[in-house]
């Protein structure tokens, strides 16, 4: 596993403190507890590398990890806390784009979303950033441990439908491993490790 490798390489709260090396990067963005830190501990096999954040103040954060071969994962600040003022919400935004916008090494985007609760309004906005600049984007549906074989198979084709060619999706689970193995490979693939 390729990902195991990754360190933790710098916290950015703006654009200038991005890592400004060519490396390709592939970027994780979900909703706020759809399980985007524990997606990422998974897919690296390590328990702590991407805090499974509580606290708001630590969302305003892109974190860089750096694989051995210089390839880097990026964990994009989750969006929804419903306390979280206008202010905050709207340089949570700023950065998500400026980042978007600035990285020309950019492989893919991993989109996390809860199985039980796919195609919010940040999902979508996420899709429209991601097409606009041309980059691809996987979905993990995760949490699927939490749904019966069926329903999971339903709301699959339910998100499915919906992206039609916009995206690939995939069910996942970071409790129990389904779908590792393909996510996995996604990942590598995109940055050629
Ligand atoms: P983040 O805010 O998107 O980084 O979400 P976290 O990774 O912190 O996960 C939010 C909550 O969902 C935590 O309580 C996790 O233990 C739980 N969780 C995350 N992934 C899974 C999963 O695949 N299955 C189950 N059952 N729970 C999960």
């Amino acid at each position: 596993n390729p990902l195991k490798s990754a360190e933790f390489l710098i916290s950015a709260a703006r654009a200038a403190q991005f890592p400004d090396e060519d490396s390709p990067e592939v970027a994780f963005a979900g909703r706020s507890n759809a399980g985007k830190s524990s997606a990422i501990n998974r897919l690296t096999e390590q328990k702590n590398l991407a805090r499974t954040s509580k606290t708001p103040g630590r969302t305003q954060l892109i974190n860089f990890f750096q694989l051995a071969n210089g390839a880097r994962l990026v964990d994009l600040p989750g969006y929804g806390f419903a306390k979280v003022p206008p202010a905050v919400k709207e340089k949570w935004a700023r950065l998500i784009d400026s980042y978007l916008q600035k990285r020309p090494q950019l492989a893919g985007i991993i989109h996390i979303m809860d199985v039980r609760h796919p195609m919010k309004p940040f999902d979508e906005q996420m899709l429209a950033f991601a097409s606009q600049i041309d980059c691809p984007i996987h979905i993990l549906m995760t949490k699927a441990d939490k749904l019966k074989r069926g329903q999971q198979a339903r709301q699959l084709q339910i998100v499915r439908n919906a992206l039609g060619e916009a995206a690939s999706v995939q069910l996942f689970s970071a409790e129990n491993g389904q779908g590792l193995e393909e996510a996995r490979s996604i990942v590598a693939g995109w940055l050629k490790t």
